[in-house]
């Protein structure tokens, strides 16, 4: 197999972390004889510190050429402490995402056993959750119409969705539960918004082809409640822009950590990967960042990309195996962590590498037995 990647580290700890969902690529590539090729480029407060551009043309057009991308982070402290600076670094995102039209963020919330007690939730209502979100990425008051009075003192953002939008979002959502539970909770507000009584007129219409699917309509405002009370609920959740990026913040906490969680964005043509997180700006350059976050983007990138799925679920397992072990960065270790266990980004890195090496050996002894 041979893919092309290309590597975004962004700002922050976005490079720090990188380093390490680049590490495990090479490593599967190496185990399995994959010709996996590499490009980095720039985005963010670098690439305007560099070229004056968030997202300079060279970026998109190596984003285009590859086959897949693993992004870090961007954002940097002067653009948060100014609001009226017109050039910022998370343009370079908003603008990634239009050119390579990445319409579905897809965020699994999977929480690890061995991480149950660093959630505020408590471990009984957790234990089992396994959801996999689909955000709607293009539509929504993100990007209908704003509009501000003369006077300044009354504004509106238009939300809007078209059902092109609504439907092949609703797709994707319908066919990925079919390789997993077979449910699908569609998230609106249709009691008051027009836009989400036709998003629910959609979703109905698709759910006709997937009858093998259960589909469930419910309110936003339940959706964030019953997140909290019983998450094991949920199988595959489809939602709205907005709604989705609320829920899924929210739903970040039941894997413990931002550090945690990874995502995908998807369209028709390249993937774009990326942690949860942002540059982190408290702790970057201090090899604090957790990148396992990271390197299950990359897990993500071989099954959804490449379809690798046994690679990904070897990444994951070798992440279980670090936890397992004892083995935790400061955001993810309690007041029972091993004191010397708690390590750094590089050393956290490595032991998954470690680990990711050892089930190769396992695998191979297994077979000379055979
Ligand atoms: P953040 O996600 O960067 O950090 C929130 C908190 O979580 C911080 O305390 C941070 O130390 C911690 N954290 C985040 N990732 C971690 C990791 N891998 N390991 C350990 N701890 C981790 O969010 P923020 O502080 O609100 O934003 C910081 C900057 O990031 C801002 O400039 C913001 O605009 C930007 N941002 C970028 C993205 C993105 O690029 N996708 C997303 C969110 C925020």
């Amino acid at each position: 197999m041979k893919k092309h990647i290309l590597i975004i580290p962004g700002d922050g700890i976005g490079q720090e972390v990188t380093t390490w969902g680049k590490a495990v690529l090479e490593q599967i590539a190496s185990d399995n004889g994959y010709n996996f090729t590499f490009d980095e480029a720039l985005m963010g407060h670098a690439a305007i510190e560099a070229t004056g551009d968030p997202l300079p043309e060279e970026t998109l057009n190596k984003a285009k050429a590859s086959d897949a991308i693993l992004f870090g982070a961007v954002g940097h402290i002067k653009y948060d402490n100014d609001p009226t600076l017109k050039v910022r670094p998370e343009g370079g995102l908003l603008g990634i995402r239009k050119g390579l039209g990445l319409y579905a963020n897809l965020r699994p919330i999977v929480l690890f056993d061995e991480l149950l007690e660093a959630s505020s939730i408590k471990p009984e209502v957790l234990k089992g959750t396994d959801i996999l979100f689909f955000r709607e990425l293009t539509g929504d008051a993100y990007f209908g119409e704003k509009k501000r009075s003369e006077d300044r003192n009354t504004a509106s953002d238009l939300m809007i969705y078209h059902r092109y939008e609504v439907e092949r979002i609703a797709i994707k959502a319908f066919e990925a539960a079919r390789t997993r539970n077979k449910k699908v909770c569609s998230v609106d507000k249709a009691n008051v918004l027009e836009s989400s009584r036709l998003w629910r007129e959609v979703v109905q219409d698709v759910a006709k082809n997937y009858p093998d699917v259960e589909v469930t309509h419910m309110f936003a405002d339940t959706v964030s409640m019953q997140l909290i009370k019983n998450p094991r609920q949920f199988d595959v959740i489809v939602t709205t822009n907005i709604f989705g990026d609320l829920l899924t913040d929210e739903a970040s906490q039941i894997a413990g950590s931002m550090g945690m969680l990874a995502s995908a964005s998807i369209g028709d043509g390249t993937g774009f990967f990326e942690p949860i997180h942002g540059s982190a700006h408290d702790i970057a350059g201090q090899n604090k960042a957790n990148p396992l976050a990271s390197i299950l983007s990359a897990a993500l990138m071989l099954e959804i990309s490449f379809g690798l799925k046994e690679e990904a679920q070897r990444v994951t397992e070798a992440v279980r195996q670090v936890l397992k072990h004892g083995y935790r960065t400061g955001d993810i270790a309690t007041v029972n962590t091993d004191r010397n266990k708690i390590l750094g980004t590089k050393e956290m890195g490595q032991q998954v590498l470690t680990f990711l090496k050892k089930s190769v050996l396992a695998e191979e002894s297994k077979m000379s037995l055979v």
